[in-house]
């Protein structure tokens, strides 16, 4: 029986409590081999007889002891033949990192707090910028924006000879599709390289700069209809038929990458009349200009959970792994700035980042990451094998590092100067949240120590030499370490 989509979704979450140390171990077996299988029987016999019969008797925990049986059987085959996924990318423009599921007190993301709830959840993600072209462009093509070939336009071209994500799948063999809705998207500036589908009728017709048109509905739908076939192998969709229909070889093959870039959040911030009186809330700490932008973000968030019960009810979703991210975020008046594209105060960098794995139980990583990880992640989800030219790290290994054992890496984020904006770099160094260095124009630094000053209140470049040439070291040794390239004007 087909069941609603909030059911599933409430029911899906109450089977991911009563049972997620099977799921967990069902995880971790398609790396680790017989051993952990014997684990997982006896695991998965303790929690059974540990949790609550009503709850097991339920279609989703009975479909969710079946993945766990299916990943048990997987783990059978030799540890080469790893479980490896569908990828769908969910990016939305200028959302900030504070949402329900990371504190913020008002209801603007119950569906992405939902998608959260089941994920591996980054703290503390950064962008690689805070302007669009210069965080999307480099986190599809894994590299910094001053190692792009691209153009010194504002709205950035990005020239064929990036190897954007899309055209790593497609060479092994899969499907690829994707969808945005902002003018700039329209004018083929590269990220339709690689892309079988590249879905641009969201963008509303004579779209304007910062056009006021609601696009978020619009977008699903056209998620939706790429993603409408029973059979992943047969994504993207069109007109009811699939879109390739040559065969295609290769270790992806069956498998399908879809990204799609949501946009309302952006300024201007349309009213919504159906949201929450977000104008009306009083929490000390929020200024009330931020009213309308949470109305947009409640909107899109409204979108995109109806695209995630869509993912949901098909029969790929336990092969489909999720990842929903920002480009940038926004400022309201954190150190007297607003909007964004200029600066690299945090909570223009500071995104939010989820990793849902079918199977993976969810997790929190406090320890700092990048957009620079997402490609080499998405290579690792389908089988791809890693490239050793790219910076990031596949994001993959955090999931299995035992607690306290996760990683630390410096963060590097790079925004190359552009007609309307200066040159900002900035690294992040030492134990998470850690130091951040922020260079503007290439002579001219502040340092802040983001243990003690999450609001980078307090520069430290004066009062602190040792570590402030300690934190220029680490970003000289970065930008050694990339083949940078100058913009082509
Ligand atoms: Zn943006």
């Amino acid at each position: 029986m087909r069941r609603g989509p909030f059911h599933a979704y409430a029911a899906d979450l109450a089977a991911w409590v009563a049972i997620s140390s099977i799921a967990a171990l069902g995880f971790v077996t398609w790396r680790a081999g017989g051993v952990v299988q014997r684990r997982l029987v006896a695991d998965g016999g303790a929690a059974l007889a540990a949790t609550d019969d009503a709850q097991l008797a339920s279609a989703e925990g009975t479909a969710h002891v079946e993945m766990a049986e299916l990943d048990s059987s997987v783990d059978a085959a030799p540890p080469t033949q790893r479980r490896t996924y569908n990828v769908v990318i969910i990016t939305v423009d200028t959302l900030r990192a504070d949402l329900g599921f990371s504190g913020y007190p008002r209801p603007v993301s119950p569906n992405i707090d939902a998608l959260a709830a089941r994920s591996i959840v980054y703290e503390q993600a950064y962008a690689m910028a805070s302007f669009t072209p210069k965080c999307l462009g480099p986190l599809l093509i894994g590299r910094y924006s001053s190692e792009t070939y691209r153009d010194y336009a504002h709205y950035t071209n990005f020239a064929p000879a990036n190897v954007f994500l899309g055209e790593r799948v497609q060479e092994a063999g899969g499907r690829t599709a994707g969808a945005a809705s902002h003018r700039y998207f329209g004018w083929r500036k590269g990220f339709d390289q690689g892309l079988d589908v590249w879905d641009t009728s969201a963008i509303p017709p004579n779209s304007v700069d910062n056009d006021p048109t609601i696009t978020s509905a619009k977008l699903t739908d056209v998620a939706i209809g790429l993603l409408s076939s029973e059979r992943a192998a047969d994504v993207p969709v069109r007109d009811g038929k699939p879109f390739v229909t040559e065969p295609r070889s290769g270790t992806a093959s069956g498998h399908f990458l879809t990204w799609f870039h949501y946009l309302d959040p952006h300024l201007p911030y349309v009213p919504h009349a159906d949201a929450p009186s977000f104008a009306s809330m009083r929490e000390p700490g929020i200024p009330r200009e931020r009213a309308p932008y949470d109305g947009e973000v409640w909107f899109t968030d409204q979108e995109v959970g109806r695209l995630l019960r869509h993912i949901g009810e098909q029969p790929w979703a336990k092969e489909t792994a999720i990842i929903l991210t920002a480009d940038h975020g926004e400022a309201f008046g954190e150190k007297g700035h607003w909007g964004h594209g200029r600066e690299l105060w945090e909570p223009l960098v500071h995104v939010p980042l989820l990793v849902y794995v079918p199977g993976a139980p969810p997790r929190r990583i406090k320890a700092k990451r990048s957009h620079i990880d997402i490609v080499p992640t998405v290579l690792e989800l389908m089988g791809l094998p890693p490239d050793p030219e790219l910076h990031g790290k596949s994001l993959l290994a955090d999931l299995e590092a035992a607690p306290g054992e996760v990683e630390e890496r410096d963060v590097y984020i790079d925004m190359p100067d552009g007609p309307y904006n200066e040159l900002r770099r900035a690294v992040l160094t030492g134990p998470s949240p850690g130091i951040k260095l922020i260079e503007f124009n290439g002579n001219r630094y502040e340092l802040y120590d983001l243990r003690f000053d999450p609001n980078e209140t307090k520069n430290i470049a004066w009062s602190d030499p040792t570590q402030l040439e300690a934190a220029k070291e680490a970003l000289k040794r970065m930008r050694s370490s990339l083949k940078e390239r100058p913009a082509v004007k």
